[in-house]
């Protein structure tokens, strides 16, 4: 026990769960994605499809080694997220989350009780989530889906999907699919930021000692860190997460904050070394490999009998228009725009003043986006400002969250309108 993750097999007391949530991803995915591609309707948004799994299987389901029920929600408004904005292969995300039935999970999670299961080949986690971040999502899905179309590079988590698990005693578990923040094979200093300073440390001695901690706030001043991104992309991410912000404090959500994963590029050789020896993360690195192949997308076998699967070719794919050539262009560009951030080993680069990169990488995003500003917090709020400054604490309403949230990672950025442009525009 302690950091790091370990693998769930046959045995686990959550094999049953993972199971059972895995075969449910297979199953749904595959049904939405055979169909072709229409525009979304106000209906998607609402829409719920049940699925009853059993050991003899029906013309839904096919046989599962256990009794349960999955309910898949939005199916078309996930897929759409995924496909045409997040630029995820279906096959791809059926592969890596379903090809092997087997999970990481993360053994040192957060204070929720939630519960992360890391895909395979680590690309994409499972996150059990309460049943009112459950509804929260589903009442906020449309502000979501709207604020990722008209932010491709969003810093806010990638949901891929939203799913429930029933079983047979009648237990419901929520969860979501989303993006793993950081790529697989590199070693990171990891920070969660909220802008709060109470209770947001994690002791520098155990941090020493912990495999893989994640430190808060008061580690970062501690430690003096910024984030050097240079004059041009520092504006570009500062612009972007002001407008992420202003989602979520216009949602009333709050206790969200900025995951930042640093990685020392000179160190790579070591790196690699760690985690060759499983020091890093305990189970084995990814192996999907891909072949080198003709197409951008992935094309293993699995991938390609998968694909088979799941969906018709894609020239049967229409838009609203009936055109197929304008959803290619489309999906071209997001791809290309999906970038901005993760230009540089999927993640983007450090820069000085000057906007000379540096020998880090920086990994960026928003989590924890799903706990609206309700009466348990209000409750919490007050309490907790008996004891301390009520503005320092972290439970606050949204707004104010929000612009802590913001008006903290700001200062905290280098870089930005310190130097002419012409500067930052040397190679
Ligand atoms: P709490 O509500 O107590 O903060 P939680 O159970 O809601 O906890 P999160 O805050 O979502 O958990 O995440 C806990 C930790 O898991 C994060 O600090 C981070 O280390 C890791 N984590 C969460 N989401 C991601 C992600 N998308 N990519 C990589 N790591 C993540
Ligand atoms: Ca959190
Ligand atoms: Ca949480």
């Amino acid at each position: 026990k302690g950091d790091g993750m370990q693998v769930i097999g046959e045995g686990h007391v959550n094999y049953v769960l993972m199971y059972n949530m895995l075969s449910g991803i297979r199953t749904c995915v595959s049904r939405c994605g055979a169909k072709i591609s229409r525009p979304l309707t106000d209906d998607d948004f609402k829409a719920r499809h049940k699925f009853s799994f059993d050991i003899y299987g029906n013309e839904l389901t096919p046989s599962a080694k256990y009794d349960f029920k999955f309910k898949d929600y939005a199916p078309w408004v996930f897929r759409e997220l995924r496909e045409n904005y997040f630029c995820i292969d279906p096959a791809d995300y059926l592969v890596s989350l379903t090809g092997e039935y087997k999970l990481n999970e993360l053994l040192s999670p957060g204070k929720s009780g939630s519960f992360f299961y890391f895909s395979k080949d680590l690309r994409f986690i499972i996150k059990t989530i309460h049943h009112t971040e459950h509804k929260f999502l589903l009442r906020i899905l449309k502000e979501y889906y709207t604020h990722v179309k008209q932010n491709p590079h969003t810093l806010i988590s990638r949901f891929y999907g939203l799913h429930r698990v029933k079983l047979p005693h009648g237990r419901k578990i929520h969860f979501v699919v989303m993006n793993n923040i950081f790529p697989a094979d590199k070693v990171y200093e990891k920070f969660d930021l909220k802008g709060s300073e109470v209770g947001r440390e994690y002791p520098e001695e155990k941090a020493a000692l912990a495999l893989d901690p994640t430190l808060k706030d008061l580690n970062w001043i501690k430690r003096g860190r910024s984030l050097e991104l240079g004059p041009e992309k520092g504006a570009l991410f500062e612009e972007q997460l002001r407008r992420d912000t202003e989602l979520l404090k216009s949602v009333n959500v709050m206790d969200y904050s900025l995951l930042v994963g640093i990685y020392k590029v000179e160190q790579d050789a070591r790196d690699t070394h760690l985690n060759r020896r499983g020091t890093m993360y305990k189970f084995s690195p990814p192996q999907i490999k891909r072949k080198p192949t003709t197409t951008s997308k992935g094309s293993s076998p699995e991938a390609a009998a998968m694909r088979k699967a799941v969906r018709t070719s894609a020239p049967e794919r229409v838009d609203a228009s009936g055109s197929g050539s304008r959803i290619s262009e489309e999906d071209a560009s997001s791809a290309a725009q999906a970038d901005l951030f993760h230009e540089d080993e999927g993640g983007l680069r450090a820069r000085d003043d000057y906007g000379q990169p540096l020998e880090r990488i920086y990994y960026l995003g928003v989590i924890d986006i799903l706990t609206p500003y309700n009466t348990r917090k209000k409750l919490e709020h007050l309490w907790k400002g008996l004891q301390h400054d009520s503005h320092k604490i972290s439970p606050v309403p949204a707004v104010e969250y929000g612009n802590r949230f913001f008006d903290f990672i700001r200062r905290n950025i280098r870089g930005v309108g310190k130097v002419e442009s012409s500067n930052a525009e040397a190679p």
